[in-house]
């Protein structure tokens, strides 16, 4: 096995400023993290920018063109922001923006069953909802290449493990689901309350159609809670879907010593979402296409760049890491629990 990535080091000239968390570095650590479990940096491919077609499945062509002139207008080594809120960008972001949409359908596109890719991309995409990018996001990455790959390959299921809930990739999936998609389920741990605000349990829906499920994590869930509350969930939310294709929204702010996040998860509950992602993709043969996110921390991106290179390149770990059998926290057993009942 070996991970394909889908990286474009253009990436870098998306100007954020001085001193802002979502900086280039990031993918040059993820990337080194990925070297060191024995991928080579000559075997990245370039992906193709995504076309405007692909980009308004989406977004309509109104926020598309507020974006490109707003890029535009910023003249070069200056920063400006979007209108719709906290989200810088510069001259090249627009054109930036459109190769990650790209890197995420080429990663998509590209996974197999028993072949996973992975998109280093900046900037991220889960906030930017149809018609307002925020918290650093243009365009919703995964959720442009999701819309694709329903087309294209059938059921898809997407997996947001990020710190913060994936507003954006939501309200694409509720209106796919309120339109004529089938086969589509979202779901999501995120802590919360936290940015941006939304995430509640009550927002879950599961209906014939497909689900949105959103399990807020309180802020003192463990690496055990953390990992345990993926290990009940996910087989049964791909169950219900039955995937071709998962696609992960991989934001690493999840684990402990994130500057802007706050849990206390431990890195090694990245192997454990690697392993149960691959073996639920087995269990579906289904492909698992990784969708970079968030992850502030340099030493947690490097860790977790590793992490999943060794998972999926390299032959796998040598010993799954196991959780505590049942959850500590109450108020996520009970959540946990009514969710079971709901995918059954
Ligand atoms: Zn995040």
């Amino acid at each position: 096995m070996s991970l394909e990535v889908f990286f474009d080091p253009a990436a870098e000239r998306h100007d954020t400023g001085p001193h802002h968390p979502e900086r280039a570095q990031r993918l040059e650590a993820f990337a080194a993290g990925l070297e060191r479990a024995g991928l080579s940096r000559e075997s990245f491919l370039r992906p193709q920018h995504a076309t405007a077609d692909a980009i308004q499945a989406v977004h309509p062509a109104k926020y598309v063109g507020v974006v490109e002139a707003v890029c535009e207008s910023i003249p070069a080594g200056s920063v400006g922001e979007l209108p719709t809120g906290d989200t810088v960008v510069s001259h090249e972001s627009y054109a930036i923006a459109l190769s990650a949409a790209g890197g995420a359908i080429a990663a998509a596109e590209t996974a197999k069953p028993g072949a996973p890719t992975l998109a280093l991309v900046r900037p991220p995409g889960h906030h930017a909802e149809p018609a307002r990018g925020m918290g650093f996001c243009l365009f919703n990455n995964v959720a442009i290449a999701s819309s694709r790959a329903l087309r294209a390959s059938g059921n898809v299921l997407i997996v947001d493990f990020d710190y913060h809930h994936g507003n954006g990739t939501q309200a694409w999936v509720e209106r796919a689901l309120a339109g004529e998609e089938r086969g589509l389920g979202f779901i999501s741990t995120h802590a919360y309350p936290a940015y941006p605000g939304t995430g509640a349990f009550d927002e879950s829906r599961v209906n014939d159609a497909g689900f949105v499920l959103d399990i807020p994590l309180p802020h003192s869930t463990d690496t055990d809670d953390f990992t345990n509350v993926w290990a009940q969930l996910l087989p049964l939310a791909a169950r219900r879907v039955q995937p071709k294709t998962i696609i992960v929204s991989a934001g690493f702010d999840f684990l402990a010593g994130d500057p802007i996040a706050g849990l206390s998860v431990a890195a090694r509950a990245v192997d454990s979402l690697c392993d149960l992602l691959g073996e639920t993709a087995a269990e579906h043969n289904a492909s698992l296409a990784f969708v970079l996110e968030g992850g502030y921390s340099l030493d947690n991106l490097r860790a977790s760049g590793e992490s999943l290179g060794r998972v999926f390149s390299s032959g796998g770990l040598t010993a799954s890491p196991s959780a505590r059998a049942t959850l500590r926290d109450e108020r996520l057993r009970k959540m946990v629990d009514e969710a079971k009942r709901w995918l059954a």
